[in-house]
């Protein structure tokens, strides 16, 4: 029997929690958790998600289809970042990549089955927040 080796390929740059830095070697903090930015890759291309609460960034930018060098860009709709900042500060919990299209089940997501039921028991009791979806322009990048 042949010895068979697997090998698991990570994308090499800034995906295994060492915090995201600025040129100027500044590391950078998430707009929910204001943690240091370390990010894991979703299923979508060149999109993130924050380690620690799952906030999704684009980091990967592209002008007229050549990349661009730009700081992340935090992917949650416009105008609710007051809403998911208290969600994370009550529950801890990580938003889910698969939760927001940004991921395949079973694909790249830090959020775990307990912060799935964490997220519905807080959305449940907030309902006047919608739960949060995939960014709008996510579809584009597919
Ligand atoms: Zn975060």
């Amino acid at each position: 029997m042949p010895n068979v080796r697997f090998v698991f390929l990570v994308p090499a740059t800034q995906s295994e929690r060492e915090p995201m830095a600025t040129d100027e070697g500044v590391k950078q903090t998430c707009h929910v958790c204001d943690q240091p930015l370390c990010v894991s890759w979703t299923d979508t291309h060149g999109i993130a998600q924050c380690w620690t609460c799952g906030a999704p960034y684009r980091v990967f930018h592209y002008e007229n289809g050549v990349r661009a060098k730009k700081e992340p860009e935090l992917l949650l709709e416009e105008g609710t970042l007051d809403e998911d900042r208290q969600c994370y500060a009550e529950t801890q919990a990580r938003l889910s990549a698969v939760g927001m299209g940004l991921s395949f089940p079973g694909g790249y997501d830090v959020a775990t089955a307990e912060d799935h039921r964490k997220l519905g028991d807080w959305y449940k009791a907030h309902t006047e927040v919608a739960p949060v979806t995939a960014p709008k322009d996510s579809e584009e990048l597919r």
